[in-house]
């Protein structure tokens, strides 16, 4: 995919977060005057509006401030400049390690029902396979018949191969069996679903925990990632659930799902801001081409605008 197409569509995907971040700064674009004090209020407001949290909005205003005689000078886009740097110098966190390095490269896909799980998971056997890979899907969660069924058609139509245990099955085991066909096959990758709710809390982080003790006995240095999946809808009131997965499931980058149905884009600072890890993947849409990899100059353009 070419670097246009890619920011053409995270920009349609950003459309109503960028709306909101720009409805009052377009009209002060309008009546081409100096910026007054005021307009800064109006930006904070946009800022929080769009879910960007109270410490970046903070942040991102103290700069704004600072920089002051280069906003009144240069008007909107001198603004929309500085804000964009600080997006994404807030958004740009160092891949702590080097996707595919080791065959097969296990991913566990963690977070609550409904965020998008299933549908990145997907998506990204789908991309994989177009770079020429082959990614075995897993259920691991034994306990939603349904999920498994989601992943099976999923799995079907990006042809990759696929496995699931019997339900009530212990999703340890599931696992197990699923790496070691994945090794016995030659799979390039391995991605596993996971479990987003059991009967309480602390028993699905124990369970994730055993499965990443598992995976390590499979294959070495597994899971070599752990994507902790998003809802961009959900906003900044996701981050509670989000923390309690990073501390407890070693989770090492994010996806943010959904960016397309909602204004509260924002979010995606305040989250890498919080959990203190990068975001790898952003979910734009229901199909299987609508998963694009992340990337933090793309993102803060595409959020900002030009
Ligand atoms: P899971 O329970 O976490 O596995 O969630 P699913 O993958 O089943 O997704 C729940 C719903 O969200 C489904 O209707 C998906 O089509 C939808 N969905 C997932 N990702 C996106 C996205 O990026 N954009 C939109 N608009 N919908 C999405």
């Amino acid at each position: 995919m070419s670097s246009t197409t890619f920011l053409d569509r995270l920009r349609k995907g950003l459309e109503r977060t960028r709306d909101i971040l720009n409805a009052d700064v377009e009209d002060l674009a309008r009546g081409r005057r100096p910026l007054q004090p005021e307009d800064l209020d109006a930006m904070e407001e946009a800022l929080i509006a769009s879910d960007f949290g109270v410490a970046a909005t903070h942040d991102a205003m103290e700069v704004l401030r600072d920089r002051s005689s280069q906003v009144w000078t240069g008007g909107v886009p001198a603004m929309r400049a500085l804000l964009r740097d600080e997006v994404r110098k807030s958004l740009d966190r160092p891949l702590a390690v080097r996707p595919f390095a080791t065959k097969p490269w296990v991913v566990f896909v963690v977070g609550v029902n409904g965020v998008g799980k299933t549908t990145t998971i997907g998506k990204l056997a789908r991309a994989w396979k177009a770079e020429g890979r082959t990614t075995l899907v897993c259920a691991a969660d034994t306990f939603r018949a349904a999920a498994a069924e989601q992943l099976e058609i999923w799995a079907r139509r990006t042809e990759s191969p696929f496995h699931r245990g019997l339900e009530g099955a212990d999703p340890s085991a599931v696992l197990t069996d699923a790496l070691r066909l994945a090794r016995s096959r030659g799979h390039d990758a391995v991605l596993v679903d996971t479990a987003g709710r059991l009967h309480t809390k602390g028993n699905l982080m124990a369970e994730l925990a055993k499965m990443a003790r598992v995976a390590a006995r499979e294959v070495a240095g597994a899971p070599h990632e752990t994507l902790l999946v998003l809802d961009a809808t959900v906003g900044s009131n996701g981050l509670n659930q989000g923390r309690e997965f990073a501390r407890a499931a070693g989770v090492s980058g994010l996806v943010l799902t959904k960016l397309d149905g909602t204004a509260r884009g924002g979010v995606a600072v305040a989250v890498v801001r919080d959990l203190g890890v990068p975001i790898r993947y952003v979910g734009v849409g229901e199909s299987a081409e609508d998963l694009l990899p992340f990337d933090a100059e793309t993102f803060a353009r595409g959020l900002i605008g030009d």
